[in-house]
């Protein structure tokens, strides 16, 4: 059982490379972004509750995001492993799976950064936001604020994983295809 998670800033191209990663190693895909979006959308309670931090580019809280994260990885008990997009984002999230999957005797197999330059991943969030309908890749303040969110509280994350001996970076410019090879090429040796 692998467990990965794809690590990089918004716009990075996490969720287009996860779309490819997971039939390829048939693994189960859980975007916290996409979850939080399908509640909005179906006006649940816990729609409600992320939907002013989400449109806001800030954060949605911690144990909010805990809880739904672990809830979704026992819905999928079955799963050969896990994709996680947009999952940690802070250091009280990184700990929280750490002790979830130890409980299950797993682990984090491997983060994998996608990197690329600011300026050219807020004009493609620009460029996104002519299309999604998300209001927080429209409005350039708010995209803004979630690299401040990112700078402030995520980038350590990078850190916490070297720490752990299993953090991994590509360069995230290039064709979709040229990234899914590179990100290949390192989950081919886990
Ligand atoms: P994404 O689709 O990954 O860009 O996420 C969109 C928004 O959902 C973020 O800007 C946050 O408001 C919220 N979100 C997604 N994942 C998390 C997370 N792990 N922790 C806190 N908020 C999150």
């Amino acid at each position: 059982m692998i467990n990965i998670v794809l690590f990089g800033k918004p716009g990075a191209g996490k969720g287009t490379q996860a779309e490819f990663l997971k039939g390829k190693y048939n693994l189960t895909h859980l975007s916290t972004g996409d979850i939080f979006r399908f509640n909005i959308k179906n006006d649940t309670e816990l729609g409600k509750l992320a939907k002013t931090f989400i449109d806001n580019g800030d954060l949605v809280p911690d144990s909010v995001t805990i809880q739904m994260l672990e809830a979704e990885v026992e819905k999928n008990a079955d799963s050969k492993g896990f994709l996680f997009d947009g999952f940690p984002r802070t250091i009280a999230q990184a700990e929280a799976l750490d002790a979830f999957l130890n409980s299950k005797n797993q682990k984090v197999t491997a983060t994998i950064a996608l990197e690329a330059d600011d300026e050219i991943l807020v004009q493609r969030l620009l460029e996104r936001g002519k299309t999604s309908g998300r209001a927080d890749d429209q409005d350039e303040e708010k995209i803004r604020n979630r690299y401040q969110e990112y700078n402030e509280k995520t980038a350590p994350l990078i850190e916490y994983y070297k720490g752990q001996g299993n953090f991994y970076a590509v360069n995230g410019i290039g064709l979709i295809s040229e990234i899914t090879e590179r990100l290949s090429l390192i989950i081919d040796k886990l």
